[in-house]
């Protein structure tokens, strides 16, 4: 087996949500679990988030929806006891999938409300999205009206999705939140969803019925109440002394500038690790920091261990890529991108561990 192991804390996963219930008291709490719960592998966390008690489930398409469904009807849950919405690509050739596996649709567009007026059935009841400002999804203002009025079935909830809510300032905030406000007159029934994980943290005129929680539960959010809930954790194959002067890796681009020990792991960005973090990215050997060298290679990266005592940097010892002392927020910052990109990158060759 590959040695490279990612292991997902569920006890800090479960702290993250307890985070969440206490920020929100009186929103139902939705879990976002596209991408392969952003990475982190459906198989393990839908469990921990069903201990929780989550009853409903975000992914981006069908075909995700139906692995969530899959997993669910595996433990001989009743399909009617939890909701699978899908966020993208609903149209006439998907919805036999939709009814087929009880996917409840995201509505984006007039079509899809006329589609589901045609071909819905009452035990699943769609959510609509409005755009407020993000420009990416969603029913534009003017159509809103519109919308109301074709309706034949009922709503279960509007949403809309924050452009900035990473960034509390930003004027965009409340511009949405005013015109999210706005389409409440067309949809006088109907419940709302407005906060993802960093718009819980805006505050409580955020929260409306349902939060719809991501990055939050699997800590990939530089945030002070969130909590790091993986390490990544792969293996030295070797260790090498290199001379004054040698060059390391692909291109020549690190020179030796003394005598130094070379670790080379078994990771490279066939895993995800982003290359963007050679000659920046750090690792850990229990509690020393051990600098990449040299670029990152597919499936081999070079780090510097000349400071670490030879029974530990040695054939077989572990290397800490991804842990508390550099998070997945730390490399990502280091590499340019966000935490969401550094976990739903991690390749397959990562086995995932649950404990
Ligand atoms: C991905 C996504 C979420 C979850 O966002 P996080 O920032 O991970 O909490 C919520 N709503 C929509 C529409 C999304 O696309």
């Amino acid at each position: 087996m590959h040695p490279a192991t990612l292991t997902v804390s569920l006890n800090a996963l479960k702290r993250n949500d307890a985070t969440f219930k206490r920020l929100a008291p009186h929103s139902t709490r939705a879990a976002v679990v596209k991408a392969d719960c952003y990475g982190l592998g459906i198989g393990g966390i839908i469990p921990a988030l069903l201990d929780i008690g989550y009853t409903r489930f975000f992914v981006a398409y069908p075909d995700e929806g139906i692995a969530v469904r899959q997993l669910l009807n595996a433990r001989a849950i009743p399909a009617s006891d939890y909701t699978i919405y899908v966020l993208c690509d609903f149209h006439k050739n998907t919805l036999p999938a939709y009814l087929e596996f009880s996917l409840t649709p995201v509505l984006n567009a007039l079509e899809q409300i006329v589609l589901w007026n045609e071909q819905g059935v009452p035990a699943l009841r769609p959510l609509l999205q409005l755009n407020t400002g993000m420009n990416r999804c969603g029913l534009e203002e003017t159509e809103w009206a519109t919308a109301a009025s074709k309706l034949t079935f009922p709503l279960a909830y509007i949403m809309t999705h924050l452009a900035c809510a990473d960034e509390p300032e930003h004027l965009l905030n409340t511009q949405q939140l005013q015109a999210f406000q706005r389409a409440f007159a067309h949809f006088p029934e109907c419940k709302k969803s407005l906060a993802a994980s960093w718009g819980t943290f805006l505050g409580e005129q955020y929260h409306y019925d349902m939060l719809r929680l991501g990055t939050g539960l699997y800590g990939a959010m530089p945030h002070p109440l969130v909590e790091n809930i993986v390490t990544l954790t792969t293996k030295i194959l070797e260790v090498r002394q290199i001379d004054k002067g040698a060059a390391v890796g692909y291109g020549a681009t690190y020179h030796s500038d003394a005598v130094k020990r070379v670790a080379t792991i078994a990771l490279g960005y066939a895993d995800g690790y982003p290359r963007e973090l050679s000659n920046i990215g750090v690792m850990y050997i229990e509690e020393t920091a051990v600098p990449i060298i040299g670029r990152v290679s597919m499936d081999v990266i070079t780090l510097d261990v000349t400071h670490v005592p030879e029974h530990k940097a040695r054939e077989g010892g572990i290397v800490t890529v991804y842990g508390k002392n550099y998070t997945i927020n730390d490399a990502a910052t280091d590499a340019n991108t966000i935490g969401y990109e550094i976990l739903t990158r991690l390749g397959r060759r990562v086995t995932r561990r649950y404990k």
